[in-house]
């Protein structure tokens, strides 16, 4: 606020002006110099002009109303016949529209189906990054769209059929058969109510039918009930089998989906998340009867990476906010932003910021690179559920910790900190939750153990001149294959993250990869942030780096 008002008993001062209107890009140091290092560096006119289309104040205002007006689920119409819909606020179709005409649905896929050339992986997470920083509900239904393909490339004739429509940049939420929307979407059911980790306990059975499956059963769980098909596991007479439900069967009527009710989510409330019942739908199978896990794993490799770059871009837009606010708000006669403790708080913050950026995108590479680099492919295998577990474990206390530098300011709905906060824990829960992860690793190292033990050596590679590095490979590599490495398992894949961390910040960001191993790698940053320790020198790097004045 730069024009004082007048109240009838007051004057307004003091508060910051809205961080709205900005180039999500362009004011992102850490981004850019990720972006460029990970080999998408020709997209950054691009990617600045997306910046600045996320960062208005429109698509601000476009998510407070997508999350304050929730999804409702009409069950009947009047007359008492189903109708099995979920009826959005505009604003969430005006967000899902906007992602679509920007491929983030399909972007890294090629017309047919197979991967797009890299940097697609890279670019893409870019954007994904700054969608994630305005709005997070609707992105659900995005990354599932765009994850599917990659199980469906294990039905080469379905996905044919299927994919000039997933790739359509055209979003369509009208409720007809799949073959006359403009575009679809795509979601997957696979936890039920007795579990949703051991997906083999799954009681949901597949019967061969005259053109596909009939399958009957339910899910306890299924977002994003709107799309217009999703992958399923089922139990088929040869076990666990992938499906993928069309919500309309192929004479046009509407498929055995029966919609029971939506979950009332801490977050992630813009979006919708269903409980289902599956009565004798119609679904076509995808892979081989008895390798559901197998074929369903490849869409979840890519979920799991949005859970990375979502967190990440939860927390970049509370370290924003926080730093913005800083900058305005005076206290004590003093602005915030040059109060010693409050600066060493934010560059502590940047820090971290620096780090999961650079770890997000350097990951990303890994996947544009999988396909012609086994080195690549090891690598995306054994860090992406690392940097799962990391990164959304870090962003629930980030958050909070950005919320407590605007004071109370920080606490109310008016600003999307609140909003973050509450979504925050999903990305760490869904997907493969927290211990999940860390057991994932342990399978990558035991099934692929030389491989992983490549990845590791690499890491140390790049690490060279960063203090505690080795004995930070060291400890992980004795942990994970002690005797008792599973109970250990969450401090050797915590340091596993970190390890990679400070190896994408060599690459991307070396200004302030020492200050990162220095504090996380040779000694333990403290319970909370502000407690590492930094010279002045380097908060100041930080802090610029963070946001331009
Ligand atoms: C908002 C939201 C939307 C969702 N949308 C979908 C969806 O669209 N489709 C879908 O299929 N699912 C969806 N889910 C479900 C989600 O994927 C599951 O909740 C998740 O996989 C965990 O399964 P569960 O709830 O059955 O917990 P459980 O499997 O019972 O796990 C409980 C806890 O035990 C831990 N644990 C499990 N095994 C071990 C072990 N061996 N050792 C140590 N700890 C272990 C887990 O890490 C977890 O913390 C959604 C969930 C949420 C919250």
């Amino acid at each position: 606020m730069t024009v004082p008002q007048r109240f009838d008993t007051h004057d307004i001062f003091n508060q910051s002006p809205p961080f709205e209107n900005v180039d999500l890009f362009a004011t992102d140091r850490a981004l850019q110099d990720a972006v460029a290092t990970n080999g998408a560096g020709a997209e950054a006119a691009a990617l600045s002009e997306f910046g600045r289309r996320w960062g208005s104040a429109a698509m601000f205002d476009a998510a407070r109303l997508a999350n304050e007006n929730t999804p409702k689920l009409k069950t009947f119409d009047t007359k008492g016949f189903r109708r099995d819909v979920v009826e959005f606020h505009p604003a969430y179709h005006q967000l899902m529209a906007e992602s679509m005409r920007d491929g983030m649905h399909a972007s890294t896929w090629n017309p047919d189906g197979t991967r797009a050339k890299p940097p697609s992986e890279v670019a893409r997470a870019a954007r994904y990054f700054m969608e994630a920083q305005v709005e997070n509900g609707h992105q659900c239904p995005i990354t599932m769209t765009r994850a599917c393909v990659g199980a469906l490339a294990a039905e080469p004739a379905l996905l044919a059929r299927l994919i000039e429509k997933i790739t359509s940049r055209r979003y369509d939420p009208r409720f007809i058969p799949w073959w006359e929307k403009d575009g679809i979407t795509l979601g997957m059911g696979m936890t039920e109510k007795q579990g949703g980790t051991d997906v083999r306990a799954n009681t949901t059975t597949a019967s061969p039918s005259a053109d596909g499956y009939a399958i009957t059963g339910h899910k306890w769980f299924m977002s994003a009930p709107m799309c217009d098909a999703f992958l399923v596991l089922a139990q088929a007479p040869g076990g666990l089998t992938c499906f993928l439900m069309p919500r309309f069967r192929s004479d046009g009527s509407v498929n055995g989906l029966r919609l029971q009710r939506l979950k009332d989510k801490l977050g992630n409330r813009s979006n919708a998340s269903s409980e289902v019942e599956f009565v004798e739908a119609f679904a076509w199978r995808v892979g081989e009867e008895g390798r559901g896990v197998r074929t369903i794993i490849e869409m979840v490799q890519l979920t799991r990476v949005d859970c990375i770059i979502g967190s990440a871009g939860m927390m970049r837009m509370a370290l924003a906010q926080a730093v913005h606010h800083t900058r305005y708000r005076t206290v004590f006669q003093r602005k915030l932003a040059d109060q010693p403790m409050m600066r060493h708080l934010t560059a502590d913050m940047a820090l971290e910021m620096e780090a999961v950026t650079a770890l997000m995108l350097r990951l990303c590479r890994s996947f544009d690179l999988a396909a012609s680099d086994a080195r690549e492919a090891a690598r995306a295998r054994l860090l992406t559920p690392a940097v799962k577990y990391f990164v959304c474990k870090s962003a629930p206390p980030f958050i909070y910790e950005a919320m407590e530098c605007l004071g109370g300011n920080g606490y109310v709905e008016e600003l999307p900190l609140a909003r973050l906060y509450r979504e925050a824990p999903v990305n760490a829960i869904w997907e493969g939750s927290g211990n999940v992860m860390c057991l994932d690793v342990l399978r990558a190292l035991s099934r692929e153990g030389e491989a992983a033990r490549a990845v590791l050596a690499d890491l140390v590679g790049t690490c060279a001149d960063l203090g505690g590095a080795r004995e930070t490979a060291a400890f992980i590599g004795r942990t994970l294959i002690a005797a008792d490495g599973e109970a250990k398992a969450r401090a050797a894949v915590e340091k596993l993250a970190l390890l990679a961390a400070a190896a994408a910040l060599t690459e991307s960001a070396p200004a302030v990869a020492h200050a990162f191993a220095r504090t996380r790698l040779a000694t333990a940053r403290g319970g909370s942030y502000g407690t590492a320790d930094l010279a002045a020198a380097e908060v100041a790097t930080l802090l610029d780096r963070a946001l331009p004045a």
